[in-house]
């Protein structure tokens, strides 16, 4: 194996570990940052993200609630209970756990949370705000893999970056991200999808290459550049009888055999995953700060 592994938990860490600090001033002042999650049906897959959400809060010192509500609740109801969460002081950060139910529309549930809870960074406020390279609260895996970069000092300048895949919440902003003027961006993007022509081709000329697919073994080592930085965002179950649960978690690149040919890769678990939730940390520690700042520059 050639790769050097990144250690996705090992940046985690840094980042909570700088985030303590920024705790203990707000609470100087009288605040607890708090974060809301609203978790509607009973997909085991979003349980468990709300929950280690939740549990990621109570160890570094943050309130967090989880608010269940059934399947069933209609429109309407999902929509008050977000209106009462922005008025809500204690609250800081609001997260509506996708997938919902289908009769319900997510992007006017999204458009409901004031966007200065928007720790997430779905709002079409914060998505304006990063395209214009202002970004205020980021969409957590993208600005995790941004942090993945920086940690270990990989030069994104000039280099020529492909992303596979387009959704709103990884390719598209960590895209956006990546294009920005700035010492750690300024790269050359392109952004891949399923109609992409040639992927090999296209993959091939990546110095950075980020996956985000959802699709087990997509990127092959053949389809990689010597020496090139592979960010490995999926996270697919693949059967596993084996294994006490009877499956096991992988990406969506063949890991064994990029490693060999990589610089510096991400493991799937241990990689991206444990930055998003660190990031919703650093997002919810943001906006009660700006939240703050924004409440005395109220006051008469
Ligand atoms: P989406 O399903 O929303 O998007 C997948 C993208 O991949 C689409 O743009 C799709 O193209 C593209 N795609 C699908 N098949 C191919 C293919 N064969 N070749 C090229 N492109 C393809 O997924 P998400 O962005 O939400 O998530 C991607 C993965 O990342 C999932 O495994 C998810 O679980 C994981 N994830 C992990 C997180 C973490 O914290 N580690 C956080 C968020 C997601 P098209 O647009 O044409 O359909």
């Amino acid at each position: 194996m050639t790769a050097r592994i990144i250690d996705g938990k090992e940046v985690a860490r840094s980042i909570r570990k700088k985030l303590k600090g920024r705790i203990a001033d707000l609470a100087d002042r009288g605040v607890t940052p708090g974060l809301a999650a609203v978790l509607v049906g009973d997909d085991p897959a979003s349980e468990t993200y709300v929950t280690s959400k939740a549990k990621a809060c109570r160890k570094l010192g943050l309130y967090s609630e989880v608010i269940r509500k059934p399947a069933t609740i209609s429109q309407e109801q999902l929509t008050e209970i977000v209106a009462g969460l922005n008025r809500n002081p204690q609250i800081h950060g609001i997260l509506v756990q996708s997938p919902l139910p289908g009769h319900i529309d997510e992007l006017s549930v999204t458009l409901t949370i004031s966007p200065s809870k928007d720790v997430d960074g779905f709002h079409p406020h914060s998505v304006g705000l990063l395209l214009l390279g202002r970004p205020k609260l980021r969409p957590c895996t993208p600005a995790g893999i941004m942090e993945l970069l920086a940690y270990y000092e990989v030069d994104t300048a000039g280099k020529e970056v492909v992303v596979v895949g387009r959704s709103n919440i990884v390719g598209k902003p960590v895209a956006a991200m990546l294009q920005q003027k700035g010492s750690a961006a300024d790269a050359t993007v392109t952004v891949a999808h399923s109609r992409t022509r040639n992927l090999a081709e296209v993959t091939r000329r990546a110095d950075i290459l980020i996956a985000a697919i959802g699709r087990p073994g997509t990127i092959t080592a053949d389809m990689i550049k010597d020496q090139a930085v592979v960010i490995d965002v999926g996270v697919n179950r693949v059967d596993d009888p084996s294994t006490e649960k009877g499956y096991r978690l992988v990406g969506d690149v063949d890991f064994e055999a990029c490693a060999e040919k990589a610089s510096l890769i991400t493991p799937v678990p241990g990689g991206v995953g444990p930055m998003t939730i660190a990031m919703l940390m650093y997002n919810t520690v943001t906006a009660a700060e700006n939240i703050m700042a924004a409440d005395q520059d109220a006051l008469p």
